[in-house]
């Protein structure tokens, strides 16, 4: 079975075409600046990378550029001669609000829904859904499987949603906690249970997704049970441009007694908050990390605000879990790459049973323990792959 997986985003499309026999990435590409005169495509396919200017003007543009690239340039492949040896689309959804609780097969109900979600998830929704209508038209009969970033999290319990508001916040305008990357935490924990043998069901563990979005989630038997990701991916650790979790007293402040306009209180808290806010330098953490070998001040205090709060979230996740914590979990760009912050992170972990080996921590590449061997809590790293995520669902939904 072929399955083409789409990240659909405002002016960009993501996309990678699986073979799910042997788990195989065919080619994979993405789409940039749709609707506007440079836009381009960047694709790979047989160790081979190539990049297409081209006007693209819509979504219907990018999909349709996609399928002819996927035939034409990447027709040397065994499996895929003609459009119709695409068997089934994944499509990356962000918010599914609290109807929906795992992936779907797109129907008509599900559409409806991931339309009612636009006002929880304005920047994602709506491009997530045009994706998803646009391979509906120019792929008729062909299965789409809509994979969700909140649907792992639905299984946290009330305790962990309900925010202390008045209630009719939450029955009323259903301003709750819903937790996203809900497809990597839930890749790399299976992953995770998986490399230390331990049933899924009976996996307790922690998983901290650190890439440019960064979020901590709790994991009790194989089932999301807190999210540090709140009612927006704002919530919670300090991320590239993001704030993450600030008194939200000061957002009146700077509105009422410094005179910003929410417009701008909203641009400074979404992009220019975080690492890039902090250190003055940039959100990228290799940046930071440059800085911060040149013993810039601002750049080392960016790591120290970070893993401070990485460490405080991370303790404040394991009372949930019943006593037995099998493993802490570091996947996304940073958590997978910096073995610096996980260090930092870990320094006073031992407290939760969490000890790291310096020099695993330094030698592993890729997929790892990371831990003493000695350790109750295993460290791991696992690198994420929300794109095999995806596609495993579409297979096991349209397999039904
Ligand atoms: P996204 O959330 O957009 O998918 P990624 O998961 O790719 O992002 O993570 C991007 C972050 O990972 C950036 O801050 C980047 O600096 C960081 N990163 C990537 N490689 C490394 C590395 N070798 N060392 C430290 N940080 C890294």
């Amino acid at each position: 079975m072929n399955i083409l997986v789409l990240n659909s985003g405002s002016s960009s499309i993501k996309y990678n075409l699986w073979e799910m026999t042997e788990k195989k990435l065919l080619c994979k590409g993405l789409i940039e600046k749709i609707g506007m005169d440079d836009s381009s495509m960047t694709f790979s396919a047989n160790d081979e990378k190539k990049t297409i200017q081209k006007v693209i003007k819509n979504y219907n543009d990018g999909i349709q550029f996609i399928l002819d690239t996927i035939i034409s340039e990447t027709g040397v492949l065994e499996s895929i001669k003609n459009i119709t040896d695409i068997n089934a689309v994944g499509h990356r959804v962000v918010h599914g609000g609290e109807k929906i609780t795992r992936s779907e097969i797109v129907t008509p109900e599900v559409k409806a829904i991931i339309e009612e979600c636009i006002s929880l998830a304005p920047l994602h929704n709506p491009h997530n859904l045009e994706g998803i209508k646009t391979i509906e038209k120019v792929l008729p009969g062909v299965p789409n499987v809509a994979v969700f970033d909140t649907a792992f999290h639905s299984t946290i319990p009330p305790k962990s949603y309900i925010y202390p508001l008045p209630y009719e916040f939450y029955e009323k305008y259903k301003i709750r906690r819903y937790g996203f990357h809900g497809t990597s935490h839930q890749y790399v924990s299976l992953k995770a249970a998986e490399l230390l043998n331990i049933p899924y069901n009976q996996f307790n563990c922690i998983t901290c997704h650190f890439g440019n979005g960064a979020s901590i989630a709790s994991i009790k038997r194989g089932a999301s049970v807190d999210t540090t990701m709140g009612f927006t991916p704002l919530a919670g650790l300090p991320m590239g441009t993001r704030t993450g979790d600030i008194d939200p007293a000061i957002i009146l402040y700077m509105i009422q007694q410094l005179g910003y306009t929410p417009e701008q209180v909203n641009d400074i808290i979404n992009k220019k908050s975080g690492f890039l806010g902090i250190s003055g330098i940039s959100s990228d953490m290799r940046e930071i990390r440059e800085a911060v070998r040149k013993r810039d001040y601002r750049a080392k205090l960016t790591l120290k605000v970070f893993a401070h709060s990485a460490k405080r979230l991370i303790a404040a996740m394991t009372p949930e879990l019943e006593g037995r914590l099998d493993a802490l979990i570091f996947t996304g760009g940073i958590g997978e790459n910096s073995g610096l912050t996980r260090e930092i992170i870990c320094k006073g972990l031992s407290i939760i049973g969490a000890y790291l080996d310096a020099e695993k921590n330094k030698l592993t590449k890729g997929e790892g323990i990371v831990s003493k061997d000695e350790s109750p809590v295993k460290i791991l790293v696992v690198p994420t792959n929300e794109e095999l995520m995806i596609a495993l669902e579409t297979q096991r939904l349209v397999a039904k």
